[in-house]
């Protein structure tokens, strides 16, 4: 099933959580030199414009990136994320906004690899697009270009099933980003057997995992099921910017799920999580839940 377009959602609160964190993963990798790889099973289109039909259709940008847009003084590692968002908006009105592709572009340096699957034949098509005219737009400010070669690779496969031929990767430092729709129940499946796979081929991997907090038994229970893989550690953080909606519809809570989180991860969600609660909430169930364990 593949009706799932993440324009609709793009710059929501979900992805404000999920690609500041993404960010502070690979600026920790990014502190030493050896290369490391980010592999994004679940790509996207890798740029969405906001002011296009899908993004306009409900306007979930305005529950998470707009809101931050214009402000100066906010935590560091929020600065960082609305910094690389508006690095896409130079004449500084918010018109595009980047999804975990550009993001990762954004953060890695020369040595590092990106792979990146996309399985939905519409979104696969602009991912490449979007990625050929970075590689245009680059060359044209004689820059590195960031397809070409081997630094971004781009799959028209299925995420759950191509990663394991990718692990571990040669430098053996890498990044997994898991972020599939979930429409259909039994991805929720698909990511705790994926990640068990995962965690033999590539023990010391930091995986990150994006799902949905919702009232269905599959969602309830993803979290307690990642807890368990066995990875010598984990994250979870959540932030819910309102309470459920009376009719059950609309997302106001999600999550990330991290394995073999790096140390620094956990002081910076401390600091960051009050203050988005605080700047992203709309009523007094706004809340972050942060939680973390060892083996
Ligand atoms: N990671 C993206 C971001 O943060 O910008 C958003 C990804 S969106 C939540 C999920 C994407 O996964 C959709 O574009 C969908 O077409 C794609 N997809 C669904 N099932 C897939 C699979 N088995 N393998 C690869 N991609 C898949």
């Amino acid at each position: 099933m593949l009706s799932y377009r993440h324009a609709f959602h793009a710059g929501n609160h979900a992805d404000v959580l999920k690609h500041m964190v993404v960010i502070q993963l690979m600026r920790y990798l990014g502190q030493k030199d050896p290369a490391y790889m980010v592999i994004d099973t679940h790509a996207g289109a890798g740029v969405y414009a906001l002011d296009g039909d899908y993004a306009s259709k409900n306007a979930e940008y305005e529950t998470g990136i707009a809101p931050l847009w214009n402000l100066r003084d906010m935590p560091e590692a929020v600065k960082e994320y609305v910094d690389l968002v508006r690095s896409l908006n130079p004449s500084g009105k918010l018109r595009y906004y980047p999804g975990s592709p550009y993001c990762a572009e954004k953060i890695m340096r020369d040595q590092d690899r990106l792979r990146l699957f996309e399985l939905h034949p519409s979104e696969v098509k602009i991912l490449e697009e979007n990625f050929r005219k970075l590689d245009a737009h680059a060359q044209a400010q004689g820059q590195r270009p960031s397809a070409r070669g081997k630094r971004v690779l781009v799959y028209r496969a299925d995420g759950f099933a191509g990663l394991k031929a990718l692990l571990p990767p040669p430098s053996r430092r890498g990044l997994v980003l898991i972020d599939p729709p979930y429409e259909d129940k039994r991805d929720y499946g698909r990511v705790v057997e994926v990640l068990k796979d995962a965690l033999v081929r590539f023990p010391t991997g930091v995986y990150a995992v994006w799902y949905p907090v919702l009232q269905r038994n599959e969602s309830r229970q993803l979290a307690e099921r990642l807890k368990r893989l066995g990875a010598k550690s984990w994250l979870n953080v959540t932030l819910a910017i309102h309470g459920p909606a009376p009719d059950g519809f609309g997302l106001h809570n999600s999550g990330m799920f991290i394995l073999n989180p790096p140390w620094t991860l956990e002081p910076m969600l401390r600091e960051v999580m009050p203050w988005l609660v605080q700047t992203l909430g709309t009523d007094d169930s706004a809340e972050f839940v942060l939680e973390a364990g060892e083996a």
